[in-house]
């Protein structure tokens, strides 16, 4: 029986009741944050306070309770016997989902922007010609544990492989979840042995995995180190903690994420409007409060934000949750995403009706991501021709225009026929979001 076709069994079982009354993302906090003992995370399955409800503001419990089998995960998502089978047995990459994130997704929904970001398809066994299992070819740059330069003034620190949840298209899936212990120790020490060791180095972007899983003690620990570095500038943090897991952003982390002699900026990885739950506010506002200077990054994947509605959508929703939208990551070509996967066409058409219909604040840089070659920006053709005198250039809504070139040339700034330049000036208009505009009255 082809997939399509198959039956998905609906979610039954006595949980399913108690997980929908408490997967209200509106809900009215239970308790206060759970303090940090200064453990890290751990991906223990212990399941003896799985039914404790009154835990759901505890992020230990949020990640302790995260579904993981396709039993769990059966109890909220209607899953077909391929799907069961591929998550218990076939998928190459860790399933996890936080019952927060869970409330905010809608199992109802066989198009669900959220479910289908953490919710593993038939499709994931699929694998383009084009796919690697290292799309940004890291590894080969790999100098130290955990440590990766492959640009001159900057390197990325991986300090943990664990993350609140697992996204089906996550970069690093050869080696995040894998269960190694948070880089710490002699490992450590050989990583920031070698940054001290090239003052060319300005900015250390520390991710994983999510940093933020990391104790606040250790996180504190790791950054206060690398702050003590005379040469480094600034230290970027990488993290999706505040959506799958918004409870973990406590004032013991604020606290570790303090700026230092050097700033430290977050930056938060955000697909959709609807991850900017409330809790999730609450939680950027918290570390926006605590001086965390904070940017977004975002992803485009197919069937979740794969519109020019939903980014514009989501670029707003990010700047008034004081996110600065930063970059806007073509989906990298790894192993078993192509279902997930836009043409680069498509982003660059998704770029053009962004721009100028929104605030330029609201519009990120698209970039693909090269294996060794790095990020490489792509934005839209403006310029159709140029030379010593003049640009012939198109604007947000396709009319030419000729513009001076140089500081001595003697053209004007004017619209462009085919007959050549028009004698006029832009009329004052009020213009739609489609770029129709209406005489603007006075
Ligand atoms: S949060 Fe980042 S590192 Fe973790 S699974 Fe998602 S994309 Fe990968």
């Amino acid at each position: 029986m082809a997939d399509g076709e198959e039956k998905r069994r609906q979610p039954a079982g006595p949980s399913l009741g108690r997980v929908a009354e408490r997967l209200d993302p509106l809900a009215e906090p239970l308790g206060g944050a759970a303090s940090d003992d200064s453990s890290d995370s751990s991906d223990s399955s212990d399941s003896s306070d799985r039914n404790d409800w009154n835990d759901w503001n505890d992020w230990r419990w949020q990640l302790r309770n995260r579904m993981r089998s396709a039993d769990e995960l059966a109890q909220v998502f209607p899953l077909t016997e391929s799907e069961r089978q591929h998550i218990d047995g076939g998928r190459a990459f860790e399933v996890g989902v936080t019952p927060y994130f869970a409330s905010l997704c809608d199992p109802s929904d066989p198009t669900c922007p959220l479910t289908r970001q953490v919710i593993p398809q038939i499709a994931e066994q699929h694998r383009a010609t084009y796919e690697r299992v290292d799309p940004l070819g890291e590894d080969p740059h790999r100098v130290a544990p955990g440590l990766v330069h492959k640009y001159p003034d900057r390197v990325l620190l991986l300090v943990t492989d664990t993350c609140a949840a697992y996204c089906r298209y996550c970069t690093r899936a050869r080696w995040v979840a894998g269960h190694e212990a948070p880089l710490g120790g002699d490992g450590l020490d050989a990583a920031l042995a070698y940054i001290a060791a090239k003052p060319e180095i300005v900015d250390v972007l520390v991710s994983g995995g999510d940093p933020l899983l990391l104790s606040s003690a250790r996180l504190g620990h790791i950054l206060d180190r690398l702050a003590a570095i005379d040469h480094l500038r600034f230290i970027r943090i990488g993290t999706r903690v505040p959506v799958f897991l918004p409870m973990r952003v406590d004032a013991e982390l604020c606290a570790a994420l303090r700026p230092r002699r050097i700033p430290i900026y977050v930056n938060v990885h955000i697909n959709h409007h609807r991850e900017l739950a409330p809790l999730t506010r609450d939680a950027l506002a918290r570390l926006a409060d605590g001086g965390v200077p904070l940017g977004g990054q975002t992803v485009l994947v197919a069937g979740v934000n794969d519109d020019a509605d939903t980014l514009r959508e989501t670029f707003y929703a990010m700047l008034s949750a004081r996110v600065r939208p930063y970059y806007l990551f073509h989906c990298d070509p790894v192993v078993g995403t192509a279902h997930l996967r836009t043409s680069v066409d498509h982003g660059l058409g998704l770029m053009r009706a962004l721009i100028g219909r929104c605030s330029g604040m609201a519009v990120p840089k698209y970039c693909i991501d090269l294996p060794g070659g790095g990020k490489v920006p792509l934005w839209p053709d403006y310029v159709e021709a140029a030379d010593r005198e003049a640009l012939t250039v198109t604007d947000w809504r396709g009319r030419r225009w000729q513009y001076p070139n140089s500081a001595t040339c003697e053209v004007s700034t004017g619209l462009l026929d085919d007959t050549g330049l028009l004698d006029n000036e832009e009329p004052a208009t009020v213009v739609d979001g489609q770029g129709h505009g209406t005489p603007r009255t006075r």
